[in-house]
């Protein structure tokens, strides 16, 4: 398998192969399909996994494809809407948009908290193709009246499992609850508790599920070996198991 099987744009194909990259990784070659035919989806993938080629590549293809609706200010509508649970994530994931979509004419920006809000009014107001945002400055920002989501056909949740355990839901459902019900939803997260799967279920229509590492399992080249040891000792066993490997 190799990216120009995948029937994205050749743009898109031209923008990655200039990163180096020769192969899909796994997910991509699973996800990119997917996304491409319209399907919902679930990922199980962590960080390293080439999670974020898997949505956004398919992501920009579609968008590059489509018509582009004007939002309610008469700026530009946002069709797809990536929220993430760190401002650092974000501004990766958006820096991913603007290497892969250097060859296309979609228009992208990141909003996160901690910084003024002044200019993030402005851009959103403005708009564009594609809004990379962390949950608790996209509340402040629709709270505002000045972010309209009302064209977004494409949502992802990325590292859904991290947005939760920093207490992001009730903001998560805030958002989920102003994007139309008609769309497509991408959620990725590298463990499945009951809160994720409660909350894929009210998002995700029939969605594929697509699975890169063992449920919730550490990486399978690491071995977890409990040795109960006083602090004294502590040294001498360790020096003992490094011996032994
Ligand atoms: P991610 O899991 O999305 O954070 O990606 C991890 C790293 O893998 C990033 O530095 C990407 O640039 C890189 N990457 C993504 N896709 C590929 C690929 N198909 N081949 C080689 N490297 C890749």
């Amino acid at each position: 398998m190799n990216f120009e099987e995948l029937n994205l744009a050749p743009a898109i194909v031209k923008a990655v192969l200039e990163q180096g990259y020769e192969t899909p990784t796994a997910i991509q070659a699973q996800a990119i399909p997917a996304v491409l035919e319209g399907h919902d989806l679930l990922g199980g993938a962590q960080t390293g996994t080439g999670k974020t080629a898997a949505f956004v590549l398919p992501m920009l293809h579609k968008l590059s494809a489509g018509e582009a609706p004007k939002n309610k200010f008469g700026g530009v509508g946002i069709r797809a809407l990536v929220l993430t649970p760190t401002r650092e994530l974000a501004a990766q994931v958006e820096e991913s948009v603007q290497t892969y979509g250097k060859y296309l004419e979609l228009s992208s920006t990141v909003v996160f908290g901690g910084v003024g809000m002044n200019p993030q009014i402005s851009r959103v107001k403005k708009g564009v193709d594609i809004l990379v945002a962390t949950p608790g400055r996209l509340l402040d920002l629709l709270q505002q009246g000045v972010l309209d989501l009302g064209q977004v056909q494409i949502l992802v949740l990325d590292e859904a499992d991290r947005m939760l355990d920093m207490g992001f839901i009730h903001d998560v459902k805030k958002v989920l609850a102003v994007v139309p019900k008609d769309k497509q939803s991408l959620l990725f997260s590298a463990t499945f508790s009951d809160e994720i799967r409660d909350l894929a279920a009210t998002l995700l229509k029939n969605p594929l599920s697509i699975q890169v590492t063992p449920r919730n399992t550490t990486v399978q080249r690491i071995t977890q070996v409990i040795h109960p040891v006083g602090r004294g000792k502590k040294k001498a066993l360790l020096a003992h198991i490094i011996q032994e490997h």
